[in-house]
């Protein structure tokens, strides 16, 4: 280990995120870049990152880092927690558009290493989530929770994870549960909304990095509570922050809240 630095290791090094990733863990102190994965099929296998170049070992990665830090896809998800569980090495896993039985997955490793879950790892989104939840109890179920997000072109699930969470947020203020409550993709005639339901729109185009907007709407007045990245630094900071926390940390399912003490 270098000089008590704490070994974070990146899984999808050739994506948007890997690459953010890169760039963070060498601004920050306390960090040290351990080596990056891609996929074995991958045509950046053996190109550079950071130091060292990407490879294809997942186990060989797990093994020389503290912390592995994932921004892949759902599909990888399993494969990537059985190595940080065979090293004994912590997870994050920022990947979204995880199903019920992904999650469950996360749990069943978490009785053996530290997972932190999180949809998105910036400050302001876990911030506006807290502020959403807190107006939908203040609020109550006579306003209408719409959420609405917009995404770059290439962005593969819908609605976003941050906007799911933000669902919950309100969910849990309201003290319903999100999946029955929640309307998705609206389209046609004779369908209004249901009340109490939490509903969700989802744009896509351009180079966007990430917009969400949940607006509570009642009877003559509305709130809008809003929030715009516009870079995916905010995102990889915010995970280098978690990665740092999380290394080390007993066994157990770990949330940004954890981290930010929010
Ligand atoms: P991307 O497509 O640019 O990058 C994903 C990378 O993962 C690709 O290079 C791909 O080859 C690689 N990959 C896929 N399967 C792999 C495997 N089995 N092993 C190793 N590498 C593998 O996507 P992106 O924009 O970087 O986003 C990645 C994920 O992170 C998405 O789910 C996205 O929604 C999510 N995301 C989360 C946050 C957050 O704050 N939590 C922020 C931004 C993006």
């Amino acid at each position: 280990m270098a000089s008590g630095n704490i070994r974070i290791g990146v899984l999808g090094a050739a994506g948007r995120m890997g690459q953010a990733l890169a760039a963070a863990i060498a601004a920050t102190p306390g960090a040290t870049l351990s080596g990056g994965v891609e996929r074995a099929d991958h045509p950046t296998i053996g190109t550079a990152f950071g130091d060292g170049v990407i490879g294809g070992d997942l186990a060989a990665l797990a093994a020389a880092s503290d912390v592995l830090v994932d921004f892949t896809a759902p599909v990888a998800l399993a494969a990537s927690l059985a190595a940080a569980r065979a090293a004994n090495c912590a997870l994050l896993v920022g990947t979204t558009g995880l199903e019920p039985a992904e999650h469950a997955v996360i749990d069943a490793a978490a009785a053996d290493i530290a997972v932190l879950q999180a949809a998105n790892t910036s400050l302001g989104v876990n911030l506006l989530a807290a502020l959403v939840e807190q107006a939908a109890r203040a609020l109550g179920p006579d306003w209408d929770v719409e959420i609405v997000e917009m995404h770059h072109r290439d962005k593969v699930d819908a609605p976003s994870g941050t906007a799911l969470a933000l669902g919950t947020a309100a969910a849990r203020g309201r003290n319903i549960d999100l999946a029955s409550h929640s309307e998705r993709g609206r389209d046609g005639i004779g369908a209004p909304r249901a009340p109490g339901a939490i509903g969700f729109a989802s744009l896509r185009g351009g180079s966007v990095v990430g917009d969400h907007m949940v607006v509570l709407a009642a009877d003559g007045e509305r709130i809008e509570l809003g929030h715009r990245a516009e870079t995916r630094e905010i995102f990889a900071r915010g995970a280098v922050k978690a990665a740092l926390w999380l290394a080390g940390k007993p066994a157990g399912r770990y949330a940004m809240t954890d981290v930010l003490g929010l």
